[in-house]
């Protein structure tokens, strides 16, 4: 996860038309760079085992971005199909038959001030995802909390809200860690710094409800349904750290990185291939592949 380069990839997206990389600029005036005020979305795009590319769950990320602006009184007049054709236009573009993509949707506050005249760009980029299934890594438990719903909401998914994931980041490598937890106000599992936290117990699946701290995952609603379908029992309820550290599996998981399993959180060690969670993401692989049918799993094709 570390030493990752950021991609230069030929073309964005501005507000549904095709620009080149180096004119996605903003203006140093602007909200967006000075109070870092944007919105954003991951999403990802498959390539299928019969030959298509496929977005996964667009509609989803879509209504989770609007919620985001909302929140922050953001405008995004861009409706849903505006957004996926744009995507989808993005990706016929850039896409190579070897790797997938990973598409950011960002609503940058380029006017107004203070919340007054506010008016944003919806910008697409779209990088190169090697289709490599992740494998095993080393987290710890950083001493930096996640932000609260009175300060800077969870369930906003702001670049803001990215700066206590980066500390945490920094403070995680000289301790060897690819990826860190945060707790929350209450010394709880609030999630990854990009991803949210699953743990199995007794063979049930459990992760922290919302509430604990956690952005509202897509992927999280994929493994519950994917839970549900291979008869496990799913529950979102509060995680405490030394219950995290009994877990018998653990992943981290989110739309970038899938499903990673966790082998060691700050030296206490865990099955990498548990039954459980290896269950959960080889469904989740042949469901984005296109390879079964799943509910939960939304699949736009891109048709060619
Ligand atoms: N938490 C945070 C902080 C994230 O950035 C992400 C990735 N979007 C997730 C959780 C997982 O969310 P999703 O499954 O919707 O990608």
């Amino acid at each position: 996860m570390s030493g990752q380069k950021l991609q230069t990839p030929k073309y964005a997206m501005r507000n549904g038309e095709l620009i080149a990389w180096q004119d996605a600029v903003l203006h140093v005036g602007c909200e967006a760079v000075n109070r870092g005020l944007s919105v954003f979305e991951g999403l990802k795009g498959y390539w299928l085992d019969d030959g298509e590319f496929a977005l996964l769950d667009a509609r989803k990320h879509y209504e989770r971005l609007l919620r985001s602006a909302r929140l922050l009184h953001i405008p995004c007049t861009c409706s849903f199909d505006e957004f996926e054709t744009a995507a989808i236009s993005l990706a016929r573009e850039l896409l190579v038959p070897d790797n997938d993509l990973w598409i950011r949707a960002t609503l940058f506050v380029v006017e107004g001030h203070w919340g007054e005249n506010t008016r944003a760009d919806l910008i697409m980029t779209a990088y190169q995802s090697d289709k490599s299934i992740p494998s095993s890594i080393k987290v710890g438990i950083s001493t930096w909390q996640r932000s609260s719903d009175a300060a800077l909401s969870y369930r906003i998914k702001s670049a803001a809200n990215y700066q206590v994931g980066r500390l945490a980041r920094i403070e995680g490598r000289p301790r060897n860690c690819d990826e860190m937890i945060l707790l929350n106000q209450w010394g709880r599992v609030a999630e990854a710094t990009g991803s949210a936290v699953i743990m199995v117990r007794n063979g049930a699946v459990v992760t922290p409800c919302s509430t604990e701290g956690a952005l509202e995952s897509i992927t999280v609603d994929i493994a519950e349904a994917i839970a549900h379908s291979l008869t496990l029992d799913f529950s979102r309820r509060p995680i405490d750290r030394t219950e995290l550290l009994v877990a018998d599996e653990i992943c981290i998981c989110g739309t970038l990185n899938e499903f990673v399993p966790v082998a060691e959180v700050d030296g206490h060690k865990f099955e990498s291939a548990g039954p459980v969670l290896s269950a959960v993401r080889e469904r989740f692989y042949d469901a984005v592949r296109g390879r079964c049918e799943q509910p939960g799993v939304t699949l736009s094709r891109m048709g060619n």
